[in-house]
């Protein structure tokens, strides 16, 4: 054998057909720690574990005479020390001198299969960070859900807030703070585009005798009456509010002093004729109209005068604030 084969980087075996060992290089027989000597003239299958014999017998033989060649085949040797080989071999069938060997090559498997080894346990590491990463991905799925209810919550709960800040609990209409906001909202308007608004301060006459007879819950009962009849005689674009006790606000969009006056009469005249309940009230009104110039106290001023003229003028009436200048 020369050289070159005798010392190639792989193992190499040449066999008779039926398997006797007929040369082996250097590469293997120190892959396997035996002298040549050992070796040579004995059956290839002395150098083998008993599963890799049958495995031999079964696939090795019928394969290579059957194709003349075996490539890649995956077979262990055992080495004379016990320990197995995994090796990697390749074999052809020739013939020499009219007789037939079995060439074969073989590659030491140990590294290939300990970076296998590692490939899949990488492999399964990977797999494991990828289902954790999935469960942490639905994990914070279900907790943004979550969020989402909790948010839709609180957005409900906001408009709650909201409503019940600008709400008056007892009548339902807007409050004081509603009606202040809609007031610097119509003087706004007005300075932008001329049209008047009149403003409206009802409130019910003697009312405190309605509570000293009947009792507060009774008074009640008559404030949530009252407020259901303005309600009733506003038009679409009017604004009816609590200012507070029994004191109620109006403003009327469009509506200039005299068309101010005679909606307050109607008013006057809507509560005095209607039965609240089993309670029957007055109300006495006064009424201002946006000119140039007024502010949002000015405005309440002049409504409050006008108020005061209907309860010294009577009651049960309704008085421009206008009036009262001229007067
Ligand atoms: P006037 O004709 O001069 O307006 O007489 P009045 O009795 O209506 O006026 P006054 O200011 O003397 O009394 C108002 C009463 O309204 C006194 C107060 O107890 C009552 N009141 C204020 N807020 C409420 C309320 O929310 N519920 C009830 N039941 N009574 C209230
Ligand atoms: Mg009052
Ligand atoms: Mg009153």
């Amino acid at each position: 054998m020369n050289i070159q084969l005798d010392t190639a980087p792989c193992g190499y075996f040449s066999i008779s057909s039926e398997g006797i060992i007929q040369s082996v290089n250097g590469t293997l027989l120190s892959m396997l720690d035996y002298e040549r000597g050992e070796l040579l003239g004995r059956h290839i299958e002395s150098a083998m574990s008993v599963t890799n014999k049958l495995f031999f017998h079964t696939y090795f033989y019928p394969y290579i005479q059957l194709h003349g060649h075996v490539n890649e085949m995956y077979v262990s040797f055992r080495t004379s020390t016990g320990q197995d080989v995994p090796v990697l071999l390749n074999g052809v069938r020739q013939q020499r001198d009219s007789e037939t060997f079995i060439d074969c090559v073989v590659l030491a498997m140990r590294k290939r299969i300990e970076h296998e080894k590692d490939v899949l346990q990488s492999k399964a590491r990977l797999e494991e960070l990828y289902q954790k990463t999935n469960e942490a991905n639905r994990k914070l799925e279900l907790l943004h859900a979550e969020y989402e209810t909790k948010q839709q919550e609180l957005l409900r709960i906001n408009h709650q807030l909201e409503a019940m800040a600008w709400t008056d609990t007892l009548t339902g209409l807007g409050n004081r703070r509603y009606f202040q906001e809609k007031l610097l909202a119509a003087l706004a308007s007005y300075r932008e585009n001329n049209v008047p608004f009149s403003l409206f301060i009802i409130d019910i006459d003697h009312f405190k005798n309605i509570n000293d007879t009947y009792g507060h819950p009774v008074g009640d009962q008559v404030l949530t009456n009252l407020a259901r009849l303005l309600q009733s005689m506003t038009r679409e674009n009017d604004i009816v509010a609590r200012y507070g006790g029994e004191e109620f606000v109006a403003i009327l969009p469009d509506t200039d002093q005299e068309t101010g006056l005679s909606i307050a009469d109607r008013y006057c005249a809507t509560a005095a004729s209607t039965m609240l309940g089993e309670y029957q009230i007055t109300i006495s009104i006064g009424v201002a109209t946006a000119t140039y110039g007024d502010t949002d106290q000015s405005l309440l001023n002049q409504a409050d005068l006008a108020l005061y003229a209907s309860k010294s003028s009577g009651r049960n009436q309704a008085t421009h604030a206008a009036s009262l200048v001229r007067s």
